[in-house]
């Protein structure tokens, strides 16, 4: 990389995306720091700019369409496209023990469809340099397929979304759209859904089954673009009500290894603690 790599990051205000945004500047890229509210994501680009950093901001509700469309004309007029994209923005309205579908919607539709959304739309704009173009998704260990505890019941679906010659985006659609239908009709409870945090951790495991695929069928199509997902750890930002037992700067740190790595052709693969570990 160089002083002319074009990093986007997702949900930059604050949290692990606000640390993610700082640390790349720290290592000389051009951080293109997108928060959804102007004023905050204007603020948060000050701090990291009166440090000396190389921050820009750009407005980016990854749930907004024209808001995506916004962006990737401006980076497009501005820098011809991008060579990282850190999809961090995330929600979750669980706390503590709590199992709260209240914003089942909302949560699977920023996590899964915004990460998506985003993954879309820069696709085209993202530069074939030499060490090949990046996207890396901010997931969870609660979205494994395989874990010991939290997983799907459903041994088949397990399967088939843990199969890459069966997995599939309609698949993936699928699984969370009947998820969000049985939390309507008040069902889900006894599906085999993950038994913590189960919105989200279905909205994670979306994300993570779309990383592997898309690795695939970037590669597949002859793309130098090499997309993986990472999990922070617990870290103590809002979202965990500051509980955890790391720094948003230590939750940052995969997130910042993947995107500098030197080793370029790195796919479809998830991390935690800067080790490969499995779905
Ligand atoms: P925060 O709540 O501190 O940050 C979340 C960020 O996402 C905020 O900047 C928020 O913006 C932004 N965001 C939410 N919705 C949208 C949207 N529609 N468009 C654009 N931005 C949006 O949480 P964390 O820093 O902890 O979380 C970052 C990522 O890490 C998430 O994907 C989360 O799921 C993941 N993660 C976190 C863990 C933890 O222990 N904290 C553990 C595992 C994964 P705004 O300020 O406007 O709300």
């Amino acid at each position: 990389w160089s002083s002319e790599t074009i990093v986007v990051v997702t949900g930059g205000n604050r949290g692990i995306g606000f640390e993610i945004s700082r640390q790349l500047a720290v290592n000389g890229l051009i951080v293109i720091l997108t928060a959804r509210d102007n004023n905050v994501g204007l603020e948060a680009t000050r701090v990291l700019q009166e440090g000396g950093l190389n921050v820009l901001f750009h407005q980016l509700d990854v749930l907004d369409p024209l808001s995506v469309k916004e962006l990737s004309e401006w980076l497009q007029q501005n820098y011809g496209g991008l060579d990282i994209l850190v999809n961090n923005a995330g929600v979750n309205f669980n706390l503590g023990c709590d199992n709260s579908v209240e914003y089942a919607e909302k949560v699977v539709e920023t996590n899964y469809f915004g990460t998506k959304n985003m993954i879309q739309a820069m696709i085209p704009l993202m530069k074939p340099s030499t060490s090949g173009a990046r996207i890396i998704n901010v997931s969870s260990r609660l979205g494994r397929l395989n874990g010991r505890r939290n997983r799907l019941e459903d041994v088949n679906l397990r399967q088939q979304l843990g199969d890459l010659d069966s997995l599939s985006i309609d698949l993936i659609d699928k699984t969370v759209s009947t998820f969000l239908q049985q939390v309507e009709d008040g069902t889900w409870t006894s599906a085999g859904w993950p038994q913590t945090f189960t919105d989200y951790s279905v909205s994670k495991l979306a994300v993570n089954a779309y990383t592997r695929l898309m690795a695939k069928l970037l590669s597949d199509q002859g793309h130098r673009i090499y997309i993986n997902c990472y999990c922070p750890g617990w870290v103590k930002t809002a979202m965990t009500g500051y509980a955890g037992n790391i720094s948003a700067e230590e939750g940052a740190d995969t997130g910042v290894w993947l995107a500098l790595l030197p080793d370029q052709a790195i796919t479809g693969k998830f991390f935690a603690e800067r080790r490969e570990i499995n779905f």
